[in-house]
């Protein structure tokens, strides 16, 4: 058996006001990505505070899109320059987070743009330092390496080339106390997506493998809880612990199909992206060769079969997404592109368990 193992982020879990000296020593100007509920929830407010109790000085970019283009990076990347930014503070879901990466490496690479992230050669200098304040408990971005942007020059969303992996990640659940019940559900199923395809995946170990499982116990505990929409502290706790600790895993593993799949209904029908790899999430585990470790999961949610997975997923998400055959042809064709060069399915998947898996929706 051969495997690595590295996750450098430094994890802080409780109010962000008691780790404020942990924003000392990144430089004296600090720009904070972000989107428009920072300020509602009070991270950005908090972030404010622990950056003026440290005399840093700091430019808010406050534009982050949902699902954030390159465009909207360089953007951010520009405040930055233009501010003489030293770091970068990222505040909100992923969308905000994966920016904040993704803008941290231009600001130390004013030779290059945003539209040049996906070329092949890579960037001459270190991204900038990012610390990272997660408002929802999904994507585990702040402890993963990963920036997905949405790509208009390919009608897409994919992750760059490049890792950037936080310094820091602030875990607080206070800020998600503000979500939106069905984006509760959608984040949740984010980070169950990610527990799953990351222990299924060609490229799980044994630490990956321990950590998904703790994470799938967690998720059977709340199963009920996001049916009845029950967002209370102690629930909102283990969501986010659950949500980075499945971060830590997909660092490791990557994702797979459905988050392949899923982008294609993100970009085309604007379906949330937790709730796209949620709605292909059963038919996905139908097509796996692993039957063991598919067995397993179901046992560790406390879920009889697949059917009774899909029930349950499809109860939280109440979906309408309706897609046409040539949709269908299309979207499963580029996924079967992307899932062969990822190389990340366990075997062969063929076009037509793809197919399945998008008329299962
Ligand atoms: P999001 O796109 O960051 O946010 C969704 C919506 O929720 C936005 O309108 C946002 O508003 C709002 N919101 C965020 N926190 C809130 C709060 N506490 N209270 C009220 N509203 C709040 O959603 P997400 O699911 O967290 O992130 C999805 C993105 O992450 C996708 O682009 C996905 O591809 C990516 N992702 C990245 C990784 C990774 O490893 N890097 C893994 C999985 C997914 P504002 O933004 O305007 O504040
Ligand atoms: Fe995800």
């Amino acid at each position: 058996m051969n495997f690595q193992f590295f996750s450098p982020t430094k994890i802080f879990f409780g109010p962000l006001g008691q780790y404020a000296n942990e924003f000392d020593g990144f430089g004296k100007r600090a720009l904070i990505v972000t989107g428009r509920s920072s300020a509602a929830n009070g991270s950005l407010g908090d972030t404010i505070d622990a950056l003026n109790q440290n005399s840093i000085a700091y430019e808010v970019f406050d534009k982050i899109e949902e699902n954030p283009s390159t465009q909207n990076v360089q953007d951010a990347a520009n405040a930055g320059i233009d501010f003489g930014a030293a770091f970068v503070v990222g505040v909100g879901g992923g969308s905000p987070l994966d920016a904040a990466k993704a803008a941290a490496l231009l600001i130390n690479n004013k030779d290059r743009d945003a539209s040049t992230f996906y070329d092949p050669s890579p960037f001459t200098n270190k991204t900038a330092s990012v610390l990272a304040i997660p408002t929802t408990a999904g994507t585990g971005s702040e402890v993963t390496p990963f920036a997905i942007l949405t790509r208009h020059d390919a009608q897409t969303k994919g992750s760059i080339p490049h890792l950037v992996y936080p310094d820091k990640a602030f875990l607080c659940p206070k800020y998600t106390a503000t979500l939106p019940k069905q984006l509760a559900v959608n984040t949740a199923l984010d980070a169950l997506c990610h527990l799953t395809e990351g222990y299924l995946t060609s490229k799980a170990n044994p630490y990956t493998d321990m950590l998904a499982e703790g994470g799938l116990v967690a998720f059977g505990g709340l199963k009920g809880d996001l049916v009845s929409h029950n967002f209370n502290e102690d629930v909102r706790t283990r969501l986010l612990l659950a949500s980075t600790l499945a971060g830590l895993v997909i660092t490791h593993t990557k994702t797979s199909l459905p988050h392949q799949m899923g982008y294609a209904l993100t970009y085309h029908h604007n379906v949330h992206h937790g709730a796209a790899c949620g709605l292909l999430l059963a038919d996905y585990l139908k097509i796996q060769p692993e039957t063991k470790k598919t067995q397993k999961i179901l046992g560790l949610l406390g879920f009889a079969g697949f059917d009774e997975l899909k029930k349950w997923i499809r109860g939280l998400l109440n979906s309408t997404i309706t897609l046409t055959d040539a949709e269908i042809e299309r979207y499963s064709k580029e996924s079967y592109e992307k899932i062969q060069k990822a190389g990340t399915h366990p075997g062969d998947v063929g076009l037509e368990d793809i197919k399945k898996i998008f008329y299962g929706i």
